[in-house]
């Protein structure tokens, strides 16, 4: 497939065009194998010596992703986790890194409890405010920038491109975590970011019935070389079936983000002049403070992550919860079914998370089933 000359639509839903050329068949085989045979001169002309970091199972989603995002190389990882830990641990022990002080809270306490005791010098601050990020960046000893836009789980927006540039001119890299926004709504590398992070667990594969995680360079740099090594030599490697999976998962992609988006666009409109609603965060109003930016770097709509504030405060907000029919109580996000979380519940002690909040994952259900199963909740937790 000629992937200058078709939409990412077509790419995502052929897998990149690609036909088994033994059976004909259309959809990839399962390589199990762990090991791959030397030649008889000793060399491993093929390319390929052990599973760990060579499975030719992981061959096809990384193209595909490679193609959506624009990148030079594509990685898959077991998890998101394993695939954003890999991008620190590249670097070295007394570099200097910026992250977020509103991000994927596992991550987060990973830099907090794992990373700064590793020798990584992290520093806290709003990554999205450029005054704050100039201040912070040390050039020389910032290695890496960490940006997560929209944020989970207030949706704060950062600006790739200025972000990037500020980076940049500092000498540090940018890498962004991209998971809420998918490959369907921004393209963090053509913007100028660096590394390009997706928790494949949320809308990349899309059922809620596989971890996984991926990292796309823009260059195959002596850092990304790096990267690639933790992931063979740590060995956070994602299994063949599961690689399987999420190429399955890939092909339904742009339908089921934009099915998403319209439904939380609608959602979002809906609740935010509720009466029992204080404020609805979603980067689709022209109310939210990253509005015009996200307008700018997300195309075909704002994603399908939102967050509602209950005016009665944290009590009712969980009675909320508690009251949904359809939606499903529950963790994780970018599933085809709807997940509604008392989000402050979930990252317990020192959350920055107001505890009024919860969080919603659209699915691809009706919208009006979604408004009304909301609507019935927030009236039988407030009798
Ligand atoms: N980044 C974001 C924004 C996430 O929401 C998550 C998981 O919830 C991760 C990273 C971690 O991904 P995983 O659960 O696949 O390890």
């Amino acid at each position: 497939m000629d992937t200058k000359k078709v939409k990412p639509e077509t790419i995502a839903a052929q897998a990149l065009g690609w036909v088994d050329e033994t059976t004909k068949a259309v959809s990839p085989p399962i390589h199990m194998s762990t090991t791959y045979i030397r030649d008889a001169d000793n060399q491993y002309r093929n390319g390929r010596v052990y599973a760990r970091d060579h499975n030719p199972s992981f061959d096809q989603a990384e193209s595909v992703l490679c193609a959506l995002e624009h990148g030079a190389q594509a990685a898959l990882f077991a998890s998101g986790m394993a695939a954003a830990t890999a991008v620190f641990q590249a670097l070295k022990p007394g570099d200097h890194v910026i992250a977020p002080k509103v991000m994927y809270w596992s991550l987060r306490n990973w830099l907090v409890n794992f990373a700064s005791q590793w020798g990584l010098q992290v520093e806290f601050i709003d990554v999205h405010d450029p005054l704050q990020l100039q201040r912070a960046l040390q050039p020389g000893k910032t290695h890496l920038v960490w940006a997560e836009t929209p944020a989970n789980p207030l949706w704060t927006i950062t600006d790739i491109a200025a972000t990037a540039d500020i980076a940049h001119k500092a000498g540090a890299l940018l890498a962004v975590d991209s998971t809420t926004a998918s490959p369907v709504l921004t393209r963090p590398l053509t913007l100028g970011a660096d590394i390009v992070m997706h928790s494949a667990t949320k809308y990349l594969n899309g059922h809620s019935d596989l971890i996984a995680g991926a990292l796309v360079t823009r260059e195959d740099s002596e850092y990304w070389k790096r990267v690639k090594m933790v992931r063979a030599q740590i060995g956070g490697t994602m299994g063949s079936f599961e690689a399987w999976l999420l190429l399955r998962g890939m092909r339904t992609l742009f339908l089921r983000v934009d099915a998403a988006c319209r439904s939380a666009q609608r959602i979002a409109e809906h609740f935010e002049s509720h009466t029992q609603i204080a404020e609805v965060l979603y980067p689709g109003l022209a109310s939210f403070a990253g509005h015009v930016v996200a307008a700018k770097q997300m195309r075909g709509g704002f994603g399908g992550m939102l967050s509602i504030r209950v005016k009665a405060g944290e009590a009712r907000a969980i009675a909320t919860a508690a009251n949904v029919e359809l939606w499903k109580r529950a963790t994780s996000l970018g599933g085809v079914e709807s997940l509604i979380e008392h989000r402050a519940s979930v990252e317990g002690a020192g959350t920055p998370v107001p505890f009024d909040l919860l969080r919603l994952s659209v699915g691809i259900e009706n919208a009006d089933d979604l408004i009304a199963d909301l609507e019935q909740a927030l009236k039988r937790a407030s009798t």
